[in-house]
């Protein structure tokens, strides 16, 4: 719906806030997804993706959602569905070359980006061109799935770095004091002739210190 569209885009601050908990929401849900199979979800979550975001962003189910980098705005609104900025056919008004009833969707998603946090850096990345063999499917499972994974496969890394230094290091673990007693300073380094030879190495002079 055209108004709802215009309206997430002067909002688009507060969506972006909505999404990034809803998003944190669905990557927690992904041992739950695992166990039902992403593959069955596709089905039921396409179907409300497209309802929600049909109705608030116009969504054209492109499978790779990019309204988090364009201020809101889908850009597959755009006639010729640009994903990287606007045409040379932006009316004086702001309004489409194509369809001049409508607000160019890269007008609406740099109106959108400036009201976001980092939305001019998000809109200033360069969007690869759209994978049309993933259309329909949904942007939410994919990007939880993707996130999921990237978090396991950290913490997967990172307890085998874990578990490699505890080996190496087991014996002397095994050995070691509670409280590790303070080395005392070697008696040479301590001795007043070796302070008093290192003092004498200098001389005072109006402008300071200076090596003999
Ligand atoms: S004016 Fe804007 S919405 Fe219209 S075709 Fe050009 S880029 Fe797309």
């Amino acid at each position: 719906m055209y108004a709802l569209r215009l309206f997430a885009v002067r909002h688009s601050r507060a969506f972006q806030k909505i999404y990034q908990v809803f998003e944190a929401s669905m990557v927690a849900m992904d041992p739950v997804f695992q166990k039902i199979g992403y593959e069955r979800l596709e089905k039921p979550m396409s179907v409300v993706e497209s309802g929600v975001k049909g109705l608030l962003f116009d969504c054209k189910m492109c499978g790779q959602c990019v309204l988090s980098s364009t201020g809101m705005s889908c850009p597959m609104n755009c006639p010729k569905n640009l994903r990287n900025g606007p045409c040379g056919g932006v009316r004086e008004d702001g309004n489409c070359e194509v369809k001049p009833w409508m607000r160019c969707a890269w007008v609406e998603a740099w109106d959108g980006a400036t009201r976001m946090k980092d939305g001019l850096d998000r809109i200033a990345v360069v969007q690869p061109p759209v994978d049309r063999s993933i259309e329909g499917s949904s942007s939410w499972l994919r990007v939880a799935r993707e996130i999921a994974a990237e978090k396991r496969q950290m913490k997967q890394s990172g307890e085998k770095s874990r578990f490699a230094l505890a080996r190496a290091f087991s014996k002397a673990r095994g050995i070691e004091p509670t409280a590790a007693p303070i080395a005392e300073e070697p008696s040479a380094a301590l001795a007043d002739h070796v302070v008093g030879e290192r003092s004498s190495k200098f001389t005072a002079t109006e402008d300071g210190e200076q090596a003999k």
